[in-house]
């Protein structure tokens, strides 16, 4: 498999902790004269550039949050001056106040570099056609993709969301190898497919670069026999980047992080002490060599491992685990700490139900309650209502072996809850509002 930079991917490991400690000390020389928000942190804690030598010396600076870019907003953690910035993007928001992230000219060929890392581990070559359906605009998915996918020099259709049937169509029509998107969209766009009659193996697709929001394997799974092709997982977040800060290789055991240029760590999201590889924590990064937002121990709300060990790929960068979830997504009920993850895989591990569900938490006289929404597969609809009662009772019996929480199971008609074109919701939270 080929290797888009092998000179960074594949160093040995006390080359990169040498570029990476050159680095590190660069970029908080930099925030330290071009960031009043990080001097004063600095100062506070009594710390000068100079006490920033090597990655070891890293836990010695201050943590930042998203309530940091809230405080701050739009600019305040910009380090470039607005003349270098070529670029802003939005984050989603989905937790909140959206956090603005502006790019110098040096920052997006950077980006572009890591996307064409990333393609190039998924096997895409020049030969390919790529249909980015990630949004295009503020979002940072479309653009980001579409760059770098074009440095690497394979053909992009920029489709981004909507538009499903007429998309759908091109896929066929222009014989489109690879698709870009979440993975919500990659099924709704199997979907839209299979209702206009395509079948798989009339298209050519053969690589699905998948993210933007947490995913199982047993997802992927689904994603792949449906569409036909090979599903990797791409990761990435605005204020880090976008798209690209991790990626998966032809191995598939974690995501390898583009360690030149992010300093990865793992950190107990309560006592915010560094935890050990291979222990599930809150992942926090550290940008090494951007201009226009730098970010000193960024704490991502990410939950995930760094893994230990050599991947047979011979990338030597860092892998992290898949995502559980964000700190904030976890649902605690009845005092159990509950990811929607967990629940999608028991889901997917039935035939009866397509991976389309949705979560209503709620509390009725002080105790959580649980209700799962979820779709019949159109052909397991029956009317008898025994047998949905028994596909109920067997989903509910699942469920509580994986977490231990009784949950009333709704099944819905096929097709009844709305499909997303980017970033699925599975959770209504009715608790926030009592
Ligand atoms: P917002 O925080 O507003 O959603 P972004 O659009 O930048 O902002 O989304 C970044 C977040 O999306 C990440 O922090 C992570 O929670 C999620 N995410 C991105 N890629 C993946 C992925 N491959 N797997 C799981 N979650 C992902
Ligand atoms: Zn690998």
């Amino acid at each position: 498999m080929a290797v888009w930079n092998y000179t960074k991917e594949c160093m040995s490991a006390d080359e990169r902790a040498a570029l990476q400690g050159r680095r590190l000390h660069r970029v908080v020389e930099y925030v330290y004269h071009n960031t009043p928000f990080y001097r004063s942190k600095m100062q506070e804690l009594g710390l000068e550039p100079n006490d920033i030598q090597t990655v070891e010396d890293i836990v010695k600076l201050p943590y930042t949050t998203k309530q940091d870019l809230r405080d701050n907003y739009p600019f305040g953690l910009q380090a470039a001056p607005k003349s270098e910035i070529v670029r802003v993007h939005a984050s989603t928001g989905t937790t909140g106040k959206p956090t603005i992230v502006g790019y110098t000219r040096k920052d997006i060929g950077i980006w572009s570099e890591i996307v064409a890392r990333a393609f190039t581990s998924f096997g895409v070559s020049r030969d390919d056609a790529f249909s980015v359906a990630y949004g295009y605009g503020m979002f940072t998915g479309g653009l980001g993709a579409h760059y770098g996918i074009e440095n690497l020099g394979a053909t992009v259709l920029p489709a981004s969301t909507g538009n499903s049937e007429k998309h759908a169509r091109l896929i066929h029509d222009l014989e489109i190898t690879g698709i870009a998107c979440t993975p919500s969209y990659a099924l709704h766009l199997a979907e839209t497919m299979e209702k206009m009659g395509y079948d798989k193996s009339e298209l050519k697709l053969r690589i699905g670069a998948f993210g933007a929001e947490p995913w199982t394997e047993s997802m992927r799974k689904e994603i792949e026999s449906r569409l036909g092709l090979k599903a990797y997982n791409i990761y990435g977040l605005s204020e880090i980047m976008g798209p690209g800060v991790s990626y998966e290789c032809e191995c598939q055991e974690g995501s390898h992080i583009n360690e030149d240029h992010f300093f990865p760590e793992i950190i107990d999201p309560k006592s915010l002490s560094p935890m050990g590889r291979d222990e599930v924590g809150e992942l926090v990064f550290t940008t090494l060599t951007k201009e226009g937002m730098p970010l000193l121990r960024y704490r991502t709300r990410d939950l995930c491992t760094l893994m230990s060990g050599e991947c047979p790929c011979g990338r030597t960068f860092v892998r992290m685990g898949r995502i559980l979830g964000r700190s904030d997504d976890m649902l605690i009920i009845r005092g159990i700490n509950v990811f929607p993850s967990q629940i999608e895989s028991v889901i997917l591990s039935m035939p009866e139900f397509e991976p389309q569900y949705i979560l209503i938490v709620d509390r009725v006289d002080n105790l959580d309650s649980l209700q799962i929404q979820v779709e019949i597969r159109p052909q397991f609809f029956t009317d008898d209502v025994r047998t949905i009662e028994s596909f109920q009772k067997r989903l509910a019996d699942k469920i509580r072996s994986v977490i231990s929480i009784n949950a009333v199971v709704r099944v819905l008609f096929p097709g009844s809850i709305e499909r997303s074109q980017g970033k699925g919701n599975h959770v209504i939270d009715n608790r926030i509002l009592k």
